[in-house]
Protein backbone atom coordinates (compact mmCIF):
# COMPACT_ATOMS: atom_id res chain seq x y z
CA UNK A 1 0.00 0.00 0.00
CA UNK A 2 1.21 3.58 -1.18
CA UNK A 3 1.98 5.96 1.88
CA UNK A 4 -0.43 8.70 1.38
CA UNK A 5 -0.47 10.76 4.12
CA UNK A 6 -3.16 10.05 6.98
CA UNK A 7 -4.36 6.65 7.86
CA UNK A 8 -7.62 5.88 9.70
CA UNK A 9 -8.95 2.57 10.73
CA UNK A 10 -12.03 1.31 12.46
CA UNK A 11 -12.93 -1.54 13.95
CA UNK A 12 -10.49 -4.49 15.02
CA UNK A 13 -6.67 -4.77 13.23
CA UNK A 14 -6.61 -7.06 10.28
CA UNK A 15 -4.59 -9.05 12.77
CA UNK A 16 -7.02 -9.42 14.94
CA UNK A 17 -9.69 -10.07 12.20
CA UNK A 18 -7.25 -13.12 11.02
CA UNK A 19 -7.12 -14.52 14.36
CA UNK A 20 -10.96 -14.57 15.32
CA UNK A 21 -11.15 -15.99 11.73
CA UNK A 22 -8.69 -18.89 12.89
CA UNK A 23 -10.31 -19.33 16.08
CA UNK A 24 -14.00 -19.40 14.21
CA UNK A 25 -12.13 -22.44 11.81
CA UNK A 26 -10.93 -24.47 14.99
CA UNK A 27 -13.69 -24.42 16.63
CA UNK A 28 -15.77 -25.35 14.21
CA UNK A 29 -13.30 -27.83 13.42
CA UNK A 30 -13.35 -29.33 16.93
CA UNK A 31 -17.50 -29.41 16.57
CA UNK A 32 -17.34 -31.61 13.68
CA UNK A 33 -14.70 -33.57 15.39
CA UNK A 34 -17.01 -34.34 18.15
CA UNK A 35 -19.79 -35.02 15.68
CA UNK A 36 -17.50 -37.47 13.59
CA UNK A 37 -17.06 -39.24 16.88
CA UNK A 38 -20.18 -39.18 17.91
CA UNK A 39 -21.41 -40.79 14.76
CA UNK A 40 -18.47 -42.97 14.48
CA UNK A 41 -17.95 -41.50 10.39
CA UNK A 42 -15.12 -43.18 9.73
CA UNK A 43 -13.41 -40.46 8.30
CA UNK A 44 -11.47 -39.09 11.39
CA UNK A 45 -7.65 -39.30 10.19
CA UNK A 46 -8.48 -37.74 6.75
CA UNK A 47 -10.75 -34.86 8.56
CA UNK A 48 -7.52 -34.33 10.81
CA UNK A 49 -5.12 -34.37 8.06
CA UNK A 50 -7.80 -31.80 6.08
CA UNK A 51 -7.73 -29.44 8.89
CA UNK A 52 -3.54 -29.51 9.82
CA UNK A 53 -3.44 -28.50 6.03
CA UNK A 54 -5.87 -25.71 5.88
CA UNK A 55 -4.15 -24.14 9.35
CA UNK A 56 -1.58 -22.90 6.69
CA UNK A 57 -3.71 -21.45 4.82
CA UNK A 58 -4.34 -18.45 7.67
CA UNK A 59 -0.84 -17.95 7.95
CA UNK A 60 0.19 -14.70 6.40
CA UNK A 61 3.51 -14.59 5.66
CA UNK A 62 5.66 -11.20 5.63
CA UNK A 63 7.86 -9.64 2.99
CA UNK A 64 10.94 -10.46 4.53
CA UNK A 65 9.85 -14.17 4.67
CA UNK A 66 9.15 -14.36 0.79
CA UNK A 67 12.40 -12.03 -0.72
CA UNK A 68 14.34 -14.90 -1.43
CA UNK A 69 11.75 -17.38 -2.24
CA UNK A 70 11.89 -19.04 -5.51
CA UNK A 71 8.17 -20.58 -7.17
CA UNK A 72 9.58 -24.08 -6.80
CA UNK A 73 11.12 -23.84 -2.95
CA UNK A 74 9.12 -24.96 -0.20
CA UNK A 75 6.79 -22.58 1.07
CA UNK A 76 7.94 -20.30 3.89
CA UNK A 77 4.88 -21.01 5.65
CA UNK A 78 6.02 -25.29 6.55
CA UNK A 79 3.04 -26.40 5.03
CA UNK A 80 5.21 -28.83 2.73
CA UNK A 81 3.78 -27.73 -0.44
CA UNK A 82 5.65 -25.76 -3.29
CA UNK A 83 5.15 -21.67 -2.78
CA UNK A 84 3.77 -21.59 -6.28
CA UNK A 85 0.70 -23.91 -4.70
CA UNK A 86 0.90 -22.19 -1.93
CA UNK A 87 1.40 -18.68 -0.86
CA UNK A 88 2.84 -17.11 -3.84
CA UNK A 89 0.43 -14.45 -4.39
CA UNK A 90 -1.33 -14.06 -1.58
CA UNK A 91 -1.82 -10.80 0.53
CA UNK A 92 1.38 -10.63 2.82
CA UNK A 93 1.38 -9.88 6.43
CA UNK A 94 -0.68 -6.18 7.46
CA UNK A 95 -1.60 -5.98 4.30
CA UNK A 96 -4.91 -3.96 3.95
CA UNK A 97 -7.12 -6.16 2.18
ZN1 LIG B 1 2.34 -21.49 2.23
Amino acid sequence: MADDGLYVSVGPSPVRIERALFAAYWSYAQTFGVFIDRFEVPVRKDFEALMERQQYDFRRLTASEVKDVGRNDPCPCESGRKFKQCHEGRPLAGAQL
